[in-house]
């Protein structure tokens, strides 16, 4: 990390502050004023709650994509006599996330949209805090390489990945020995114990409501389809360089056990803990110290037990489609995920059933197969980014009821 926070408080900026990560982030650094200041906070549609949060933790930048909401934002502050600068346009997260005075950038946007500013932060060197998953997806090889050119510190938010990170040295060259392989574990969400010709039917309200974690309404469908666990051992292979076939996935209802890494001599690592986002957010923002972050203990006394059971392919056929995507050519990555957000947005919306969700997904990877060129900038995989959500555009219609 280049910039040096000696003797003062951590400047974090929130991409995404008005979403899931984004509220719970704040929640920590406001048990923190002595070590964390809020130098930039981000929204997309959210006027109303960008516009109070930066009442009450007068971060200096604010932004938002779309000109007319900024314009809103602006008039809100002023009128409260609020100091905060309100900027505008896409380009401005990148600006946010590059800015010299920023030490850290949580990187908590939903979906693709968030990878130009996370590549920004890697090559800025920040202290770069990353839940925004599907940047890393989409990002890949380059993703990783433009972190280590600008020297920036990745940590990982994603409980999984956290509770990896936690449970290796903090020596990186260490980590190819130690590791033989890891096990991402997996809640199976709200429809682990559905009949699978019986998902046809699930209706948006049903999958977003996880049994044991309050997200946002994307990851949160995610974790219905098990898409979520594909990305995540796809997010894995590129955070922690492992061959796709090193990362596992298990089944485990309860949520307490994070993840696990499994030894070159059959040792077992794991991190525990209640089902909180506060905590893999403060190990994030104070690493390698730890601090207060909010969650409840774990109570061991009250632990109904620990169970692990094996994915059934039928209920999540998606799951796969992770191990496929990165046994194809660069850019097979981006393109599930491209078809991914299409296919749940789509859902979300009503116009196709849960169960065309893994439909659309596996067309939009085989028809765009060997078709893209070489992948060697980020403006290839923008490139592929949008032919995926093309191509998915197509099979969403073909599929849709007229
Ligand atoms: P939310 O939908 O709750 O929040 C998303 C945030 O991103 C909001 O601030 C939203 O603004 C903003 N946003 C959405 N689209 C855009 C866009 N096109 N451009 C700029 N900003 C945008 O999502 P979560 O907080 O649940 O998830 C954020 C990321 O963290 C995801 O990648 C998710 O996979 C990952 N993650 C989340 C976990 C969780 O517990 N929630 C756990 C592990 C990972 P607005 O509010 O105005 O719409
Ligand atoms: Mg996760």
């Amino acid at each position: 990390m280049k910039t040096s926070t000696a003797g003062r408080r951590q400047r974090i900026a929130i991409l995404g502050s008005t979403g899931s990560i984004g509220v719970s982030t704040l929640d920590v650094i406001a048990r923190h004023p002595d070590r964390f200041e809020v130098f930039g906070l981000t929204s997309h549609q959210r006027v109303p709650e960008l516009v109070e949060q930066c009442l009450r933790f007068s971060p200096r930048i604010a932004v938002l994509p779309d000109r007319e909401r900024a314009r809103e934002a602006r008039r809100l502050l002023a009128e409260r006599g609020s100091r905060t600068e309100v900027l505008e346009g896409a380009q401005a997260l990148g600006q946010l996330a590059a800015e010299p005075e920023v030490d850290a950038v949580m990187a908590a946007i939903v979906g693709a949209a968030g990878l130009p500013a996370c590549m920004a932060a890697a090559a800025a060197g920040k202290r770069l805090l990353l839940a925004n998953k599907e940047a890393l997806v989409v990002g890949g090889a380059l993703f990783m390489r433009s972190v280590a050119e600008g020297g920036a510190t990745l940590l990982p938010i994603d409980s999984e990945h956290s509770a990896i990170f936690q449970c290796l040295p903090e020596d990186r060259g260490a980590w190819g020995e130690r590791i033989d392989h890891i096990v991402l574990t997996a809640s199976g969400g709200p429809f682990r114990r559905r009949a699978p010709e019986s998902l046809h039917a699930v209706t948006p309200a049903e999958a977003v409501a996880h049994p044991n974690w309050v997200m946002g309404r994307k990851i949160s469908v995610d974790s219905a389809t098990m898409m979520n666990k594909a990305l995540e051992v796809i997010e894995a292979r590129w955070l922690f360089d492992l061959a796709p076939e090193q990362v596992r996935v298990v089944i485990h209802p309860q949520s307490i056990v994070h993840s696990m890494v499994v030894c070159r001599d059959a040792s077992v690592l794991a991190q525990l803990g209640t089902p909180d986002m506060r905590v893999p957010i403060a190990y994030g923002l104070s690493f390698p110290e730890r601090i207060e972050s909010g969650a409840s203990r774990l109570d061991f006394l009250q632990l109904q037990g620990l169970t692990f059971e094996p994915v059934d392919e039928r209920l999540f056929p998606g799951l796969g489609l992770a191990w496929q995507a990165l046994a194809a050519p660069a850019g097979a990555t981006a393109a599930l995920n491209a078809a991914n957000e299409v296919a749940v947005e789509s859902f979300l919306s009503g116009t196709i059933r849960f169960t065309d969700i893994h439909t659309v997904n596996a067309r939009t990877v085989e028809r765009l197969a060997g078709r893209h060129g070489a992948v060697s900038t980020i403006d290839d995989l923008l490139d592929i980014d949008r032919r995926a959500r093309a191509e998915a555009h197509s099979a969403v219609a073909a599929l849709a009821p007229r």
